[in-house]
């Protein structure tokens, strides 16, 4: 078979630790023999990013907005201990967080279903895909502990000195406030976001807030995605047969338990982090989730939800046997190489995309799965292979298909 060629090139954004071993027996084992792969390669591995004082993440991040299309490694973010493990010369931040801020964009996540692993919601067959706005809120709050009595109030003074003023609560004794924010730019990035992902993926989007108590706060979350959707995406939803469906917070997650997913759930900062967990862990098992950052300009970079496994990797460098899940890195593969196909009308390459991630679900529900999934999934016939084992079983049922 002819190798498959690629006209522009992907960002290849490698990784550390487990993940980072991983990758490179997928390129070897599951891209390379197929694909003649066309990637600018960049290393945020720890090492390279604290040789370069983190330059290589923003030259990374550059990159996408010029190629358009990433796939990216889990990688360390550094904490105390990892200064010191690594003798790093400074708390380098999180590389998704100073890609994300580059790139303006949104993380969707979804689920990898496969028929052994059940979801522990019956209804659900299809995946729930979670956007999170990753912007303000409680995560940019400003916080003070009360004691004693008083007025709490909250002031806004203009440039030109002019003050609107709000009563927060007359204190009486102890208590706490907080002060939060958000930005009519970035929500209008995140609504056009969501609405180009639905397109893109061709399923609805729902989006809740707590519109009817938060009058002005919430409620400018829904004025924002209405006005969009009503301006800018009604008419192209229609066309592709896709709803826009918004409702409140509380009665969204009633709704969502009681669907069979396939839909694209926009969440609130908050909301996102707590109900992402809640559908990754309902779903199965976090190395089964993928993610998407896509920008409002239609960049997309595509990962693993996971890290880096660091628990594996030191097993693996003592020269024990490891049984890592490779799906979600593989498809975070077959999500960019299918994206670079889309954007250049590569059919070979789509369709390559397509396979691989046919040919890895069927590899899983043909018995054959790492620990993690052995653990949770219903089949008659388990054989449990470790790390490397499952990347080679892959490539056999792959190179049946093709
Ligand atoms: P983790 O790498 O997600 O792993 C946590 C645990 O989840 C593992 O120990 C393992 O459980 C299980 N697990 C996760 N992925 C798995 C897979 N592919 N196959 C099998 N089991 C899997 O989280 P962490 O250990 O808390 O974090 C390690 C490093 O990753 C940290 O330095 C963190 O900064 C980084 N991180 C990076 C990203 C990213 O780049 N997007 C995201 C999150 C964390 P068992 O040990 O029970 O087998
Ligand atoms: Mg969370």
């Amino acid at each position: 078979m002819e190798k498959i060629k690629m006209s522009t090139p992907l960002v290849e954004m490698d990784g550390d630790e487990m993940t980072r071993v991983i990758w490179s027996m997928i390129k070897d084992e599951l891209l390379n023999p197929f694909i003649e792969l066309n990637t600018e390669y960049y290393d945020l591995g720890l090492k390279y990013r604290d040789e370069t004082n983190d330059q290589v993440t923003v030259d990374a991040a550059n990159a996408i907005k010029k190629y358009k299309v990433g796939v990216k490694c889990a990688t360390i973010t550094p904490n105390a201990a990892r200064v010191k493990e690594y003798d790093l010369k400074e708390m380098y931040k999180s590389p998704n967080g100073t890609i994300r801020a580059i790139l303006d964009g949104t993380v969707f996540r979804a689920p990898i279903i496969v028929e052994p692993v059940k979801p522990y919601v019956r209804s659900w067959k299809k995946p729930i895909t979670i956007a999170r706005h990753a912007y303000g809120d409680i995560y940019k709050d400003v916080e003070m502990k009360i004691e004693g009595k008083g007025k709490c109030e909250l002031v806004f003074t203009g440039e030109d000195g002019t003050e609107q003023r709000e009563l927060i609560h007359n204190f009486n004794g102890n208590g706490v406030v907080m002060g939060m924010h958000n930005l009519n730019k970035s929500i209008e990035s995140f609504a056009r976001s969501c609405f180009n992902f639905g397109l893109d993926t061709k399923q609805d989007v729902w989006f809740a807030t707590k519109d009817t108590i938060s009058k002005k706060y919430d409620h400018t979350f829904k004025d924002i995605f209405q006005e969009i959707f009503d301006a800018e995406y009604k008419e192209k939803f229609d066309a592709a047969g896709i709803e826009y469906f918004y409702t409140l917070i509380d009665d969204v997650v009633a709704r969502v338990v009681k669907s069979e997913g396939g839909m694209i759930w926009a969440c609130k900062n908050y909301d996102g982090d707590v109900m992402s967990d809640m559908v990754a862990t309902a779903f199965g098992s976090l190395a089964m989730m993928t993610s998407v950052l896509v920008s409002p300009e239609g960049n997309y970079e595509y990962e693993a939800a996971h890290g880096t496994v660091q628990r594996h990797y030191y097993k693996h460098l003592k020269g024990e046997e490891t049984s890592t899940n490779s799906i979600a890195t593989i498809f975070a593969w077959s999500g960019a190489l299918r994206k670079r196909g889309e954007l250049d009308n590569n059919d070979a390459l789509v369709n390559f995309s397509d396979k691989l991630e046919k040919a890895s679900i069927k590899t899983i529900e043909d018995g054959i799965m790492t620990k993690d999934l052995a653990l949770i999934a219903v089949h008659d016939n388990i054989t449990t292979v470790n790390t490397f084992d499952f990347i080679k079983e892959i490539r056999k049922t792959l190179e049946a298909m093709l």
